[in-house]
């Protein structure tokens, strides 16, 4: 079945344009990484190339390699920011794979042994919990 093409007016597109705000941890020329505001744990950060892209089957070769990069990055840091014992990388395509936000992301998720997680895109975190939850993720790459 073909994918529809696309669309510049999802949440993330809007987020890169600077139209609507996100806790921002990480930015480079050709990626950027916020925290999620319905976290399925406290750190959940999202990892999105700029070039726009539905999701993974439609990337370019190179907007991959790039962000994969920096998704290594963001995941070290939010494993030391949270000290964490592993961290959960998920990504999705397309509605029935659980995709809700159609531009490309990563979802990098600190985990805590016998910690369960919480649904995904369940209850809006406070402001200044994520605020703070972002403070500590860019303090570690530092
Ligand atoms: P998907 O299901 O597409 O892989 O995940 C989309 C993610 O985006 C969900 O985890 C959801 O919590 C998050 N999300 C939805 N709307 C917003 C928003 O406006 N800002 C941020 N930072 N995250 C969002």
């Amino acid at each position: 079945m073909t994918s529809p093409a696309y669309d510049s007016s999802n949440i993330f597109a809007k987020i890169l344009r600077g139209e609507i705000p996100s806790h921002k941890v990480y930015e480079d020329d050709h990626s950027v990484a916020f925290m999620d505001v319905m976290p399925q744990a406290p750190g959940h950060t999202l990892v999105l190339p700029k070039h726009p892209s539905r999701n993974l089957l439609d990337a370019s070769p190179e907007a991959l390699s790039q962000v994969i990069r920096v998704v290594q990055k963001v995941a070290n840091a939010v494993k030391d920011a949270f000290d964490a014992d592993g961290i959960y990388i998920a990504q999705f395509n397309e509605p029935s794979a659980g995709q809700t936000v159609f531009h490309l992301h990563f979802h990098i998720i600190p985990r805590h042994e016998g910690t369960a997680l919480k649904p995904h895109s369940g209850k809006m975190e406070d402001g200044g919990v994520l605020a703070e939850n972002a403070r500590k993720i860019i303090e570690a790459m530092s």
